[in-house]
C-alpha cells in the first residue's frame, strides 16, 4: 500500500526505501559472512602450533563455521601466526593479493605483532602491518588457542559493524 508522508515526494520516499532494503542486505551479508570464516593456514613458527591447535577436537573451531583452506582463492582470513622474515615477506603479500575481496588479517602472537623476541635481529619484520592491513592483534609468546578463538569472534565483530556501518575499520 502507497502511504503518503507530509514534504517527502514519491521519488525521495522511493530512495528511502531503497537504502533501508540495501543497507539491510549489506547487514545480512556481514552476519553471513562473519559466520563463515574461512582462514587460510599460514604458519610460521611456533605459534602455528597453537594455530592448529584449534582445529582440535578440544577446542573445535569448526563449531563457528571457520574451516581452514589450503588455497588463498578460498580463504578470506589470513591468520599470520609466527615470525615474518624479510624474505618471507613478499611471498605473504603475494598470498594476500591472491585472496579475493573481502578479506581480513589476524596478526596472531608478538612476532606476527612487532617481531617478538626477534625485534633486534636483521631479518624480521617488525610487524605483519607493514606488509598488509591487519585487523585484529592477538598479545602473547605465544597466544593459546582459546586466545586465537577469541581474536577470530572479535573480527566477526568488526565484520558486522562494517557490514552495518559501511565504515571500514582499521
Ligand atoms: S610470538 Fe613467541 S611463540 Fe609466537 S612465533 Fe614468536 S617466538 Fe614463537
Amino acid at each position: 500500500m502507497e502511504m503518503n508522508v507530509p514534504g517527502v515526494t514519491d521519488a525521495e520516499l522511493h530512495e528511502l526505501r531503497q537504502s533501508v532494503f540495501l543497507s539491510t542486505l549489506e547487514q545480512l551479508k556481514g552476519w553471513a559472512r562473519s559466520n563463515s570464516l574461512w582462514p587460510m593456514t599460514f604458519g610460521l613458527a611456533c605459534c602455528a602450533i597453537e594455530m592448529m591447535g584449534v582445529g582440535s577436537s578440544h577446542y573445535d573451531l569448526d563449531r563457528f563455521g571457520s574451516f581452514f583452506r589450503t588455497s588463498p582463492r578460498q580463504s578470506d582470513v589470513m591468520i599470520v601466526s609466527g615470525t615474518v622474515t624479510k624474505k618471507m615477506a613478499p611471498i605473504l603479500r603475494r598470498l594476500y593479493d591472491q585472496m579475493p575481496e573481502p578479506k581480513w588479517v589476524i596478526a596472531m602472537g608478538s612476532c606476527a605483532t612487532a617481531g617478538g623476541p626477534y625485534v633486534y635481529s636483521y631479518s624480521v619484520v617488525k610487524g605483519v602491518d607493514q606488509i598488509v592491513p591487519v585487523d585484529v592483534y592477538i598479545p602473547g609468546c605465544p597466544p593459546n588457542p582459546a586466545a586465537l578463538i577469541y581474536g577470530i569472534h572479535k573480527l566477526k565483530e568488526k565484520i558486522r559493524y562494517e557490514a552495518k556501518t559501511g565504515k571500514r575499520v582499521m
